[in-house]
């Protein structure tokens, strides 16, 4: 079958001929129909991760996966479209019993620890990870990870809030979108003047553009106004930088994305306060079978931008240098 396979770090992909995934029993094997191009890859492409995660070489990439059944298992048939709930844990640990296999100590990723979606087909050790979808594949892919993120990060917000979402990549312009269906007043911040304008199209109250650094300009912009959350989608030193101060009294600060920044925390504005600061990491497999009905229902548009496999590099260098509005979907 034909793959993308990351063979050095800093590297292009190298399209190939490889193996077809061979699966033994109780395993599936996906055709795959289309597999979103995220932020992830690209800190693994370049070597950016600094904690935790090991990435051997060759591998293929691609963990947001939408295939087509192959073999007919105990609750997929044959035929079946899927998205990939893509954490597998070892479903024995604190966190795996808890429906949260994501913080798995022994979690594997497709894409990351075995192979991914660039490519033709994929093997699935657990059908209990798969999850039947019906629709556009192009449209559907960057639900199983770039929605099911801005999904967990949002859900729990509460109608009438009033939100910053810094960055304006697929994720942050997704959970806008759910926050919008709840009656959440948001302000978008970010760099890009037509990510920004197209997140005003998507229903943002108010967005911002961030000509020198996150706080000074949004500080600038809001006045005395303050945040019940911020929800850091972008997570360098420049967007978490001072950003505790533009909260309200126990208003919370949301870490979803994976730019390495670190900042100092105010204690004293912490407890006068009562804030709070939480990270967050993919979903649950409920999280994502609640946002597929989310989605169903039109609430949501994934903004899909499909590119085929061979042109993955051409993806890739697009996401980096900001071209790309919405998620970059790589069709094999
Ligand atoms: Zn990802
Ligand atoms: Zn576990």
């Amino acid at each position: 079958m034909k793959a993308a396979v990351f063979k050095e770090i800093g590297k292009p992909l190298v399209i190939e001929d490889v193996k077809d995934p061979q699966i033994n029993q109780g395993e599936i094997l996906l055709k795959v129909l289309a597999t979103g191009l995220c932020h992830g890859d690209l800190h693994i492409i370049f070597g950016d991760w600094q904690t935790d995660i090991d990435v051997r070489t060759p591998m293929i990439l691609g963990h947001e996966i939408v295939g087509e059944v192959m073999n007919d298992g105990k609750k997929v048939k044959k035929g079946d479209i899927v998205l990939v709930y893509n954490a597998f844990g070892c479903n024995k640990c604190k966190y795996c019993k808890k429906g949260y296999p994501q913080y798995c100590e022994n979690v594997k990723i497709l894409g990351v620890q075995e192979n991914g979606g660039f490519a033709e087909y994929v093997k699935v050790s657990s059908e209990e990870n798969l999850v039947k979808a019906h629709g556009n594949p192009i449209e559907l892919a960057p639900l199983a990870d770039a929605g099911l993120t801005a999904y967990s990060s949002v859900k729990d917000i509460e109608e009438g809030s009033n939100v910053a979402l810094l960055g304006t990549g697929a994720v942050s312009m997704i959970a806008l979108q759910i926050l919008k269906s709840k009656n959440v007043r948001t302000t978008v911040v970010g760099r890009n003047y037509f990510k920004l304008s197209k997140m005003l199209e998507l229903g943002a109250d108010k967005a911002i553009i961030v000509k020198n650094s996150y706080s000074d300009d949004l500080s600038s912009k809001i006045g005395r106004e303050k945040f019940d959350y911020i929800i850091d989608y972008v997570g360098s030193n420049d967007t978490l930088k001072d950003v505790l101060w533009m909260l309200d009294r126990m208003g919370e600060l949301r870490i979803v994305g994976e730019f390495g920044g670190e900042f100092t925390v105010p204690e004293q504005l912490m407890v006068l306060r009562g804030l709070g600061i939480r990270g967050f990491l993919y979903g649950t497999k409920k999280d994502l079978e609640e946002l597929l009905n989310i989605f169903y229902e039109k609430k949501i548009k994934t903004l899909a931008v499909p590119y085929k496999l061979y042109e993955i590099n051409n993806a890739i260098n697009d996401l980096l240098s900001e071209r790309i509005i919405g998620r970059a979907v790589i069709i094999p």
